[in-house]
């Protein structure tokens, strides 16, 4: 923990907040010392990559989270029913002879998480949400008081399950287009069973993702998130059921945001903005995401409207498993202002070229 924030104040340029475990070394068997995390500076407490599968032991880190104020936040997967899934169950899962990883899998542990927050008036945030059954469970128990909140990544409201079949004819299937503004025409061709694809949870179908960008627009999920994954190109360089679970993100959440989001009407510019910025920043109680006079100085200066084609060989990340690769992408960051400071802007990138 010391060490992070040691690391992240010398070498990082942005602010980076740590979260402790929920349970000893992720291992779901005891609880981690949350009070002693809290103390340490942890702004939430999870498993991230793991799920708590023991219920009993779930409701006793709610109920201890909850004495510390603590937002508890899951990444909601059923082990059993999940197995070893490696797609979206469904038509697609079928045809191309991929285990499944239902959306039963997700919705069972997020009902157990609305249980056990209105059990215990612990604050639970489900992680990355894929499934439409998620949403309404949380619409629904936000109606009734409860504390739980959502979250969601642009794969999920911007892809759908067909993209591992590859074949460009199973995205005009519903006649609308998956890309929502971005024309069918520009997407690059890419192969079947590209294991870009293949991250947890999985994408899936074109219902599920309406209805998470339906979850965002109405405020059911309150966070936007890229729930970024680098892996190595040797590591993702194998059949698609050995490739690990997981893609870049960081780059590409703010257009792809903005592209489903806003440049399709449904939000207004500081509707989705508030995803990335308050929603987090209440939910974790840090006085952050607002130009308030008197409020710290951290600005991402964006051109909504910048055309740009995302090519990973120009990613500033390491690691370049992005399934977005070629995309023509609508909006763009182009400084950031951390404390004040400039730590990034395009302008200078461009001069040191
Ligand atoms: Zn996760």
């Amino acid at each position: 923990m010391a060490l992070i924030k040691e690391k992240a104040a010398r070498e990082g340029k942005v602010n980076v907040f740590v979260t402790g475990a929920i349970t000893r070394n992720i291992a779901g068997e005891e609880l981690a010392p949350i009070g002693s995390l809290k103390q340490a500076g942890v702004v939430a407490i999870t498993d991230d990559g793991h799920c708590v599968q023991n219920n009993e032991l779930m409701r006793r880190a709610l109920e201890y989270a909850r004495m510390f104020d603590l937002l508890v936040m899951d990444h909601c997967q059923d082990y059993a029913l999940v197995s070893d899934g490696v797609m979206h169950e469904g038509y697609w899962s079928t045809t191309l002879g991929l285990r499944g990883w239902p959306s039963a899998g997700e919705e069972m542990i997020v009902a157990r998480n609305i249980l056990l927050a209105e059990t215990t008036g612990g604050r639970v945030h489900c992680q990355h949400l894929s499934a439409a059954g998620s949403v309404e469970l949380i619409r629904a128990a936000k109606k009734r008081g409860v504390p739980i909140s959502g979250e969601a990544c642009p794969h999920h409201f911007t892809l759908t399950d067909a993209a591992i079949a590859g074949s460009e004819i199973f995205w005009r299937a519903d006649g609308k287009g998956v890309f929502g503004f971005n024309d069918m025409e520009q997407r690059p061709a890419w192969p079947n069973y590209d294991t870009n694809f293949k991250m947890n949870p999985p994408l899936r179908s074109a219902r599920d993702r309406e209805a998470i960008l339906e979850g965002i627009v109405d405020g059911t999920i309150e966070v936007i998130c890229s729930d970024h994954a680098p892996h190595c190109d040797y590591e993702k360089e194998v059949e698609f059921d050995y490739a690990p679970f997981g893609i870049t993100g960081l780059e590409t959440e703010l257009p792809l945001s903005l592209m489903q989001l806003y440049h399709t009407r449904k939000m207004s510019l500081p509707e989705v903005l508030a995803r990335f910025t308050t929603g987090p920043a209440n939910l974790l109680k840090l006085a952050k995401g607002t130009l308030k006079p008197g409020a710290d100085a951290d600005i991402t200066i964006i051109d909504p409207d910048r055309a740009w084609v995302f090519q990973r060989a120009d990613s500033g990340s390491k690691s370049k498993n992005s399934p977005f690769h070629g995309w023509t992408m609508k909006g763009k960051a182009v400084m950031t202002v951390v404390a004040g400071a400039v730590v990034w802007s395009e302008q200078n990138e461009l001069a040191a070229v």
